[in-house]
């Protein structure tokens, strides 16, 4: 029992196990042990309510991307709470800071995804990219355009439309039924699925999946293929170098519309501002949410090029769509500093040359040889590792890898995540190359305890 010596942590736990419901959480377990109190952080560390320290593997939920402790989002905040703490953006309103923040969205975003449209969570963004792309089609006179395409093991949010288009069926069963109109294709998950098929092979096989899901379900009937550059919750599944490329060709020989789910790649996660530049397509629509604010205050957005923007602005009609808090002032206002500071600061540049390469050849050096390593893979400051009982045959651990993080790296100092049978990693981007010699040999560590 958790609850019995006074401590500041058992204080709050007590009250947690009492009152709070978590999100994403068995809420026996979590009770019988008591949650993880976190109470204060900077940097790339966190402390407990206990006072241990912790690496934070996962910045927050993949988010905290300028790290912890900035004082200059914080001075962004107060500031516009002073001046103005919330306006609407409804009904022909605006105010300096969403204005000043879809600018600058707009100059780092590639092609001409130069207009934006303002939410508050990644899922959020995910419902109004469904809303968008069917109400353009409609526009376009083609209203029979609705079907969407994602694929197996995607994770797109937790609303019931960011659920529907997930690929998750753990997420499905607790909410029969799901929205209608989405398909779905397979995951480019080349170390699980190749079946001897080398990596480019492999992931033109997976690409080419889409065309044969367009012509099963009908071109004519098809509004849009959506999914995340690398697949995050999903084990951070890194696609072969082949797939983009195919993907963006069969949407433009059908026209389907491309979106990108940039909701954990998106802000230098993998080197460059978006995930997609990383793989080198261009997407119609680009959603957006956690390292656009990194984590300070909840906003998201969807960015769209002229073609759906003219579409939706040159017919006479509401979008009729939108959120209290679309563009909240103190949100926008600590994005736009956050995306100033992730520039003038060259973080993405030191994530593409330097603590990206650095992070990707130490997990290798230190853990690739370790007989529960299967298989490492990631990009810049993103990796997952997936676990083995046999190297040889690839046959999966068969312990509980949640168990794994939440034990032995925590007990090692370090906050890691599972996702499946992998432990996944992707810590705030300002991580130097000390901390990332820490946290993968608390990794490590934490390894050689569960083996
Ligand atoms: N899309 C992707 C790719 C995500 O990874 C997530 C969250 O992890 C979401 C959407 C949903 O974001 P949120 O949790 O902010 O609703």
């Amino acid at each position: 029992d958790t609850t019995t010596t006074p401590t500041p942590g058992n204080a709050i736990r007590d009250m947690d196990a009492r009152h709070h419901l978590h999100p994403f959480s068995d809420t026996r377990a979590l009770n019988q042990r008591g949650a993880r109190v976190i109470a204060r952080a900077e940097g790339v560390y966190v402390w407990d309510a206990d006072d241990n320290q912790l690496i934070d593997g996962m910045a927050g939920l993949w988010c905290v991307n300028i790290g912890y402790g900035r004082q200059e989002l914080i001075d962004a905040a107060v500031g516009q709470m002073q001046t103005l703490p919330y306006y609407n953006t409804f009904f022909q309103s605006t105010h300096a800071p969403v204005t000043r923040l879809a600018k600058a969205i707009a100059g780092i975003t590639p092609g001409d995804l130069d207009r934006v449209f303002f939410a508050n969570s990644g899922s959020e963004a995910i419902d109004t990219v469904i809303r968008m792309v069917r109400h353009y089609w409609t526009l376009k006179g083609k209203p029979y355009r609705k079907l969407l395409i994602a694929r197996e093991n995607a994770y797109h949010g937790s609303t019931l439309a960011g659920a529907s288009l997930g690929g998750m069926g753990h997420m499905h069963r607790q909410c029969d039924p799901m929205l209608p109109g989405i398909h779905r294709i397979g995951q480019p998950y080349w170390y699980g699925e190749a079946d001897g098929l080398s990596e480019e092979e492999f992931g033109l096989q997976r690409a080419r999946e889409l065309e044969e899901k367009i012509l099963e379900v009908g071109p004519d009937n098809v509004a849009a293929f959506i999914g995340e550059p690398i697949q995050g919750a999903g084990g951070v599944i890194v696609p072969p170098r082949t797939y983009w490329p195919e993907i963006q060709r069969i949407c433009r020989k059908y026209d389907v519309l491309l979106v990108a789910d940039e909701v954990i790649c998106g802000f230098g996660r993998t080197g460059q501002w978006f995930g997609c530049q990383t793989f080198d397509f261009q997407p119609d629509i680009l959603s957006m949410a956690k390292g656009l604010s990194s984590g300070y205050l909840p906003i998201s957005a969807v960015a769209v090029g002229d073609r759906i923007a003219d579409t939706l602005t040159e017919h006479c009609g509401d979008f009729n769509h939108g959120f209290t808090y679309s563009g909240h002032p103190a949100a926008a206002a600590v994005a736009l500093e956050n995306i100033r500071l992730l520039r003038d600061e060259g973080v993405i540049e030191s994530v593409a040359t330097d603590t990206g390469p650095y992070l990707q050849s130490r997990l290798r050096g230190v853990i690739g040889e370790h007989p529960l390593c299967g298989h490492i893979e990631g990009i810049g400051l993103i990796a997952g590792l997936a676990l083995v009982k046999d190297r040889q045959s690839r046959t999966f651990f068969d312990g509980d890898v949640g168990t794994v993080c939440r034990d032995e790296c925590t007990a090692a100092g370090l906050i890691a995540r599972a996702c499946g049978n992998r432990i996944v990693l992707s810590p705030p981007l300002v991580i130097s190359r000390e901390e990332i010699d820490a946290m993968v040999d608390r990794l490590r560590i934490a390894l050689d305890r569960t083996y």
